[in-house]
């Protein structure tokens, strides 16, 4: 497999480089009709300043993620529109109505009680040290800036939060809810204990903007790529023009790999070396192309026992899960 089309390394890739410099093209072009639109917006929310934000880190976010999910759990539940199967990771067991329930009453609590009282905290603290909702937006480069520490320092702090939420000590207490769902779905990206929503979910997240001063509609982006890059990573379904949700699957397939989001530190960490040894890992690309990867990169042939000593278990489940 090219390396450019590697998950893990794209975001270094020229493919990349060409859409950076687009979105800086398109950012320019409409960089006076944005700023139009925002003070328009700002002027309206003028006395409320504290709406505006609430607007801006919550609902917006929150809307992105609901109407993704609800797509994805229609799919989950009639197994249509029919071409979607074709790009499925795992092999779902069948909709089990009163799991999704248990899921759907644990993601909204944890929306209303963890995420919006944290979030709604950030404003008096970032407007202590500066103004988050200024009337002049940030610049290409900041918003850019901005982006890419957060995606360090989530990965940083989500690969070691939940490296720590594995310890055999702690891990049933408070992760092993997460890991019910061996073959997530979208929504199950907040399906966790609180204390797991705080420390992997929410705080890796807000640590970034608030350490950069970033402007709510910076984390306005940042919090929607968050929420639907969370639902894409357990969504079960591998689909072209979007990132690969194999890593994160294969996490949830074998739970002592793959603990980070983008990589890096699993790759520095040694804690993706089975990953790197299974088919799933041939399988974390970018597709460019409608060819599903059940197609393109079929799983190998079943075998009756595994022969591979170092990854038994591994390849029983994948075998269990993927294989048709
Ligand atoms: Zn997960
Ligand atoms: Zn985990």
């Amino acid at each position: 497999m090219e390396q450019a089309q590697r998950h893990a390394t794209a975001f270094l890739s020229p493919a990349n480089a060409d859409i950076l410099g687009l979105l800086q093209h398109f950012w320019w072009e409409q960089g006076d009709s944005w700023q139009e639109q925002w003070e328009k917006l700002y002027n309206y929310y003028s006395d409320n300043e504290l709406a505006l934000f609430f607007l801006c880190t919550i609902v917006i976010p929150a809307l992105s993620f609901w109407m993704y999910n609800a797509v994805l759990i229609v799919i989950h539940l009639t197994g249509k529109p029919h071409f979607f199967t074709e790009y499925k990771i795992q092999k779902n067991h069948p909709a089990d109505l009163a799991k999704l329930g248990r899921a759907l009453i644990t993601v909204v609590c944890n929306q209303i009680f963890i995420s919006i009282p944290m979030i709604m905290l950030m404003y008096p603290i970032m407007k202590y040290f500066g103004n988050p909702c200024s009337i002049k937006l940030h610049t290409y480069y900041l918003v850019l800036l901005d982006l890419i520490i957060c995606v360090l320092i989530e990965e940083t702090f989500f690969y070691y939060s939940h490296w720590l939420l594995h310890h055999h000590k702690i891990y049933k207490y408070i992760h092993k809810k997460h890991h019910d769902w061996t073959a997530p779905i979208g929504i199950v990206g907040f399906y966790s204990h609180p204390l797991d929503h705080i420390l992997s979910n929410m705080l890796p997240a807000i640590i970034g903007p608030m350490l950069m001063g970033s402007h709510v509609t910076s984390i306005m982006l940042w919090f929607s790529i968050v929420v639907i890059g969370t639902t894409i990573t357990h969504s079960g379904y591998h689909l072209p023009f979007l990132p690969s949700p194999q890593f994160h699957d294969f996490h949830h397939l074998k739970s002592n790999q793959c603990y980070g989001i983008v990589g890096i530190l699993d790759r520095l960490n040694g804690t993706d070396l089975l990953f790197r040894q299974n088919k799933a890992y041939d399988r974390h690309i970018l597709l460019f192309g409608l060819t599903p990867l059940n197609k393109s990169l079929p799983p190998p042939p079943q075998k009756k026992k595994s022969t591979d000593t170092q990854t038994p278990y591994v390849w029983e489940n994948y075998h269990r899960f993927i294989n048709k």
